[in-house]
């Protein structure tokens, strides 16, 4: 089952384009993937900026031992 890239209702499939039964967003299957993507993209993002504050203040722990 197809889920909303806006707000993960379930969306189902009419005449080539996936349209969402919560929010009615419509798209076609290529806009979907490409939504996915960009969620994919940021939630990395995220990621990565977290890890880079845990090491930044793993720094600050480590240098304030001195
Ligand atoms: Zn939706």
């Amino acid at each position: 089952m197809a889920k909303c890239p806006e707000c993960g209702g379930e969306m189902i499939s009419k005449s080539k384009r996936k349209i969402c039964e919560t929010c009615g967003l419509s798209l076609t299957g290529s806009q979907y993937d490409s939504a996915w993507d960009k969620i994919r993209d940021s939630a990395r993002d995220e990621e990565d900026t977290s890890r880079k504050r845990n090491r930044e203040y793993l720094n600050w722990y480590e240098s304030s031992k001195n």
